[in-house]
Order: structure tokens, then C-alpha cells, then sequence
């Protein structure tokens, strides 16, 4: 292992305001203390110069100073000649017992909704009908990589003394699980050098930038003129010495007085580590068809338990052809299409499909000679009823 031995002598030191004596006078800006400004802060720091960076096999598309580059995955392997068989499960469905149990207990959840029509009402008719919902989800990683630099406070630096960098697809990485959106960040092996801080000259410091190295401002007081006019207790207007002290000046409160400020980029270290950063990012893409015949709303189908009818996850997914419902294998064909080269910045690693069937139960019932309907629907037996009939949101005169 090669030691940094061109950064030798103990271990850095970060510059704190007052070290090193005084600023330097002629580094102060203008004639004398300035107004400071009325808000804002100091400007962004310059990236540092791409100019004389090490390079690197198999980086040569590497981002620049915190400009991520993609770098294109390998290529997909083939696809699996036999597909496993695929087993669709079947539904079961409510009795009218049970829709009315529902019913009930979507009122309790209702304070304000009166209990009476749920009690009273009579079930005409009920339908069960298995809502379908086919999920496809990929799983890809995307890698890309770019200069970064971090202050250099010591220790081992990894630089190219001790080989050429891996590939950026060789480098190790796993996802903390499937099918969740994730990000990694890596320093990639053997890239790293220390140089001086381009932002502060290697000096730890920067001219302060609401004082412009004077330690001082004009006194917002009595903007720089060291007296005030004020009303005595009697009513006399009358002038007094500011609270400056009267030459007009403040301390400067962003620097504490020193004129200079601690560098943002090297946090003082004055030295800057610069590597190659790896940033792997794993993204799940998930599209979904709903099939739901009756007047429910399809979009709280997605929203509720149902069966599992079949589940498959491959490095890659054939479409389903074979299910008894046309409409389910034609966007199953349309979606697992559609995923397919996608993000060509992505390796895919892995596919899911899911059919899950959610119970729905179209429900008429009359009450006061009042026919309407509603819906049983999920495992959760949540129930849509968009005109029930007692509904107050005051919750007090319906009973
Ligand atoms: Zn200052
Ligand atoms: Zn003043
Ligand atoms: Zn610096």
C-alpha cells in the first residue's frame, strides 16, 4: 500500500479565524469598510479545473467537477427459451349477509352518516364481479460517474500507485432490496489525488464577503455617521452618539471581526481529496392495468387487498397469453413491450408480474322506496356508496 507520502506532516489542520495573524492589509477591497449587504450570502465557489485531473481507462466518458455521466450498460443476456408454466388462481364471492355487514360497518366508520338506512334497507340484488389487476414492474440500475472533491483532512489515499480502477460495471454494488427505488454513491478504487484547494488559493480562507476583509461595516444604525437624532423623554428632539461608538463601523458578523472566513470547499483544510464517485441508482418502473366492468371507480381497485391469481419474477418476463380474459393478455403483451428498452441507460435486473383479483360486489338495495346501489369491494370489504342516503357532515339532526 503506498502511503500519501507527498502530504506528510502530521495531520492537516483546518484554518479557524485568527490563525495565522492578521490579514494581510492589501488584501482588504476598497477604501474602507463597505455597507454590507442587505441579504444574500457569499457567490458559489468556481468547480475546480478538469485541467491536469488524472484519467483513466475505462473512464474516459467520466462527468467532470459534480456532472454525473451516464456510463452505458453491458449488454442484456439472451432471453430464457422455455418460460415457466403459468397457474392462474380462482376467485371466491359474497352473499348478500355479507354485503350488508359491509354496509354497516362503512357507516360506523361514517360518525356523521345516520345508521338507519343501513339497518332498514333491503337488498334487492347482488353481483359479485372479480376486478383484475395486472402489475409490471422493472427493475433497472443505472450507473454513472464524475469528479468530486471533499476536503482533505489525512488519512489513505487510494490513488492509481495501487493499479488501474475496476470497470464501472465491476465495481460491487447490491440494492438493500428488490423492487425499491434506491441510490449508492462509491469512490472508485484507485482514483483519488489530493490537491490544493482552487477555491481559496490552498490557504484554508477566504476574504470575507460582507466586509471584504475589514472585520467591519458601516453601522447599520446610524448608517456610518457614529450620532442619532431622538425625542428626549421631555419631547425635545435631540441628537446622541450612536451606539457604535461614533466612528460610524460595526463589527463584521460573518467573519466575527477577522475579514477573512473559513474556505466552504476545503471546510479550511486548505488540501482538496478529488476522486471518481460511482452513483448507482436503482429504479423501479411500475405500470398497471385495471379491468373492472361495473360503474366502481377503477382506480380503487389499486388501492385494496385482493387474491394473488398469479405472481412471476425473471431476469426478464414473457407477456401473459394464456389467461381466460383477452383484455388482460393483450396490455399484458402492451406493457411487458413497452418496458422493453425502455432506459437504455439501465441494466435490467430483474422483472416482476403480478394478476391479483379484487373482489367487487355491485349491490342494489331499496329503503324508503328509494332504489340505488353500492359497491363491496377488496379484501378490506371497503364499501363505495357515492348517494347514501343519510349523510349530514354535521352528524346531528339525521336520527
Ligand atoms: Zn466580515
Ligand atoms: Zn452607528
Ligand atoms: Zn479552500
Amino acid at each position: 500500500m503506498a502511503q500519501p507520502g507527498a502530504y506528510s506532516g502530521g495531520p492537516p489542520q483546518p484554518w479557524n479565524p485568527g490563525m495565522g495573524g492578521a490579514i494581510p492589509q492589501d488584501m482588504r477591497q476598497g477604501q474602507g469598510p463597505p455597507r454590507a449587504p442587505a441579504g444574500g450570502g457569499p457567490p458559489p465557489p468556481p468547480p475546480p479545473q478538469m485541467q491536469g485531473m488524472p484519467r483513466f481507462s475505462g473512464y474516459e466518458q467520466v462527468g467532470g467537477f459534480d456532472q454525473m455521466a451516464y456510463m452505458p450498460p453491458p449488454p442484456p443476456p439472451p432471453p430464457p427459451q422455455d418460460p415457466p408454466p403459468m397457474e392462474f388462481t380462482d376467485i371466491a364471492q359474497l352473499d348478500a349477509q355479507g354485503c350488508k355487514a359491509a354496509m354497516l360497518q362503512y357507516v360506523s366508520e361514517n360518525c356523521c352518516y345516520g345508521s338507519k338506512p343501513a339497518k332498514e334497507m333491503t337488498i334487492t340484488n347482488h353481483k359479485g364481479i372479480t376486478a383484475l389487476h395486472y402489475i409490471l414492474e422493472t427493475f433497472g440500475e443505472s450507473r454513472s460517474t464524475g469528479y468530486k472533491t471533499e476536503p482533505y483532512k489525512g488519512g489513505f489515499v487510494d490513488g492509481p500507485e495501487n493499479g488501474p480502477p475496476p470497470p464501472p460495471w465491476a465495481i460491487p454494488c447490491q440494492p438493500d432490496s428488490m423492487f425499491k427505488d434506491d441510490t449508492k454513491k462509491i469512490e472508485v478504487p484507485h482514483t483519488a489525488s489530493v490537491k490544493p484547494c482552487h477555491s481559496c488559493h490552498a490557504r484554508g480562507w477566504d476574504l470575507c464577503w460582507r466586509c471584504h476583509g475589514w472585520g467591519q461595516v458601516i453601522c447599520t444604525q446610524c448608517d456610518g455617521r457614529g450620532f442619532k437624532h431622538i425625542t428626549d423623554p421631555q419631547g425635545n428632539p435631540t441628537t446622541v452618539v450612536c451606539s457604535c461608538g461614533g466612528d460610524g463601523k460595526e463589527r463584521c458578523t460573518t467573519c466575527g471581526g477577522d475579514g477573512r472566513i473559513t474556505c466552504d470547499t476545503c471546510k479550511g483544510y486548505a488540501q482538496l481529496k478529488c476522486f471518481i464517485q460511482l452513483k448507482v441508482k436503482y429504479d423501479n418502473h411500475k405500470d398497471d392495468h385495471i379491468l373492472e366492468r361495473s360503474d366502481l371507480p377503477d382506480e380503487l381497485v389499486r388501492q385494496v387487498g385482493g387474491k394473488l391469481i398469479f405472481e412471476q419474477v425473471l431476469p426478464m418476463v414473457p407477456p401473459i397469453v394464456a389467461y381466460p380474459v383477452k383484455e388482460i393478455n393483450d396490455n399484458s403483451i402492451r406493457l411487458v413491450n413497452k418496458h422493453r428498452g425502455a432506459w437504455p441507460n439501465e441494466r435490467c435486473l430483474s422483472q416482476r408480474q403480478t394478476l391479483r383479483g379484487v373482489p367487487v360486489t355491485e349491490v342494489n338495495y331499496t329503503w324508503e322506496n328509494v332504489n340505488s346501489r353500492f359497491w363491496v369491494y377488496g379484501f378490506e370489504r371497503k364499501v363505495y356508496c357515492p348517494d347514501y342516503p343519510q349523510q349530514c357532515c354535521c352528524g346531528c339532526s339525521v336520527l
